[in-house]
């Protein structure tokens, strides 16, 4: 394994949800990248983009964090969508390593005010340099979407520090809860998706100014073979990119078998995969989200977007309109 964290990415895949170009045209046109998950501005007004449905989405949730609003996330759209995401986050066989290592983070600072890395290195998959490794990544990656900044020292844990946004969160989480260990499921779900929310945001710009140097944001976190070269943790990174893009395009509900055929252009192909996305949406997998009402006809399901999150969106579409975003 190398631990060298420039990557080399082709650039004829979507490094974001895996999808593969098949023509020249659309990798010279835009490369890393796909036109479902680039930022480029839509000419339609009704239409907002993935980038800025997540920006509006991060926005907010910073706010609410700020006010200490984190215990009450499940009354607050912004903030039960991120643990939305958090909760498919926290359910993928790799990434659910880092929703840990977020976790006890959070605890630490909201117990101590400050964090060390050794913990990190109880839930960090891997031995040795690989361990460390990812324990690292996840550190920049925490960097990158504003909840550490660098500090000054000798030691890794006084040369980053929890951010202003950091403590406030924590502060919110001491009041309500006794914290020692664990967070409670749903606050360290929303801590997590808000994480990986901004991560994607991060990564779609690092993608789209060229994908040059080390890699900004959710990819960071994403595995490496023996020899360095990155995979995408599609079954994470697909269905949260089809669910913001037929939220932010304006669609209200979609069928099992559009979620299907949108994942299988994205290598999802496997029935048991594919099954296992549509069980989850309809929580006949134990899952922890609201973000849509499954309905069954005895053939297949139907999905409705949470009205809540309807309303969001209608919000940050008025935005536009009004030229505020
Ligand atoms: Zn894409």
């Amino acid at each position: 394994m190398s631990y060298f964290s420039i990557v080399q990415l082709n650039k004829d895949r979507c490094w974001i949800c895996n999808y593969r170009k098949e023509t020249e045209l659309e990798v010279r046109l835009l490369p890393y990248l796909c036109f479902w998950c680039s930022s480029r501005k839509s000419d339609e007004v009704d239409r907002i983009t993935i980038r800025s449905l997540i920006e509006n989405i991060t926005t907010e949730v910073e706010e609410h964090l700020k006010q200490g609003r984190l215990a009450v996330c499940e009354d607050i759209d912004a903030l039960s969508f991120a643990a939305d995401i958090g909760d498919l986050g926290t359910q993928h066989l790799y990434l659910k390593q880092f929703s840990s290592m977020i976790g006890l983070i959070t605890v630490q600072v909201a117990l101590e005010g400050r964090y060390t890395p050794s913990r990190l290195l109880k839930v960090a998959a891997g031995s040795g340099p690989a361990k460390w490794f990812r324990v690292r990544e996840c550190i920049r990656f925490l960097t990158d979407v504003g909840l550490l900044e660098q500090g000054e020292g000798k030691y890794i844990y006084e040369r980053f520090r929890p951010t202003n946004l950091f403590l406030a969160l924590t502060a919110s989480v001491e009041a309500v809860s006794k914290v020692e260990e664990e967070l409670p499921p749903r606050i360290a779900r929303c801590v997590a998706g808000y994480a990986l929310l901004r991560g994607i945001g991060i990564s779609i710009d690092w993608l789209q100014r060229g994908a040059q140097g080390e890699p900004k944001g959710v990819i960071r976190l994403y595995p490496r073979d023996k020899h360095g070269r990155l995979w995408i943790p599609r079954l994470f990174t697909a269905p949260t990119m089809f669910l913001l893009g037929y939220l932010a395009h304006g669609h209200n509900e979609f069928s099992a078998n559009e979620i299907r055929s949108w994942l299988h252009r994205r290598g999802i192909q496997r029935e048991k995969d594919v099954a296992w996305i549509v069980n989850w949406l309809a929580r006949t997998v134990p899952a922890d989200h609201r973000l849509v009402d499954p309905s069954y006809d005895g053939y297949s399901y139907h999905f409705k977007f949470n009205r809540l999150y309807i309303r969001m969106r209608e919000r940050y579409r008025e935005r536009r309109r009004g030229g505020r975003a």
